[in-house]
């Protein structure tokens, strides 16, 4: 049987949709070998817009976009969706009920790699819809029963600021690189066991240098999480 089609909603922003294009067909390639790759198909979108949507609070309008994007890839064959990003899981519940073919939803690989690690109480960076809104933490701490600690106002600040100035515009600066170890190590402080890396361009900017506990890349488990399932049942 060949590779199950993966599905990528992409461009949000296109720096970190490269990382899960290299991510799939590099774990594609360790599993199989020789000249295989991944078996993909990916709607980048135009990153302005949707970003425009978000910081304008209009998020009818954003969950018809995504659920567009995924009718595109269903109708291009796909037999999984991704939506590359973690603040546009937002929508994932609509997104889902709109398809036909499962969505596979960032949060929960995640939780699954901190659990099997034996770890509860984790801090979370992303931008400020999914540290304060109730979609993604809730969803760690309900339906997979993690202790969920998010940064200080400032800090939340500061974390958002630079997700949006410099990773999706293709920046990794030393400074927020420090200030990012900084917000880390306060969460540390206050028991967080691990850090979850909770939006796909922060990986750009810290690696396991930075922090004192492991850090959990939503990107990396993400894109690891979809060839599993591409290559399950083969
Ligand atoms: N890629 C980021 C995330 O994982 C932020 C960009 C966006 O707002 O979609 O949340």
């Amino acid at each position: 049987m060949s590779q199950k089609v993966i599905g990528l909603i992409g461009g949000m922003s296109w720096e970190s949709s490269a990382e899960y294009y290299r991510i799939i067909n590099e774990r594609v390639r360790d599993r199989l070998g020789g000249l295989h790759s991944a078996r993909c198909l990916m709607w980048s979108f135009d990153f302005a817009e949707v970003e425009a949507l978000q910081h304008a609070g209009h998020w009818d309008d954003a969950t018809a976009l995504m659920i567009e994007a995924a009718r595109r890839l269903e109708l291009g064959g796909a037999d999984v969706v991704l939506i590359c990003t973690n603040t546009m899981h937002r929508m994932a519940d609509a997104v889902q009920a709109a398809i036909g073919l499962p969505l596979l939803h960032i949060a929960d690989p995640t939780a699954g790699r901190i659990r099997d690690a034996g770890m509860r109480r984790v801090g979370l960076l992303g931008t400020a819809f999914t540290m304060e809104q109730d979609f993604y933490k809730g969803r760690l701490e309900r339906r997979h029963g993690l202790d969920v600690l998010v940064p200080g106002e400032e800090d939340r600040a500061l974390v958002h600021r630079v997700i949006y100035d410099e990773l999706v515009q293709g920046r990794a600066e030393p400074a927020s690189r420090q200030a990012y170890r900084e917000v880390i190590a306060r969460l540390v402080e206050r028991g967080a066991e691990a850090i979850i890396l909770g939006c796909t361009e922060i990986m750009l900017l810290v690696g396991p240098e930075d922090s004192s506990v492991p850090l959990f890349d939503t990107t990396t488990i993400h894109a690891e999480a979809a060839v599993d399932l591409a290559l399950s049942g083969r």
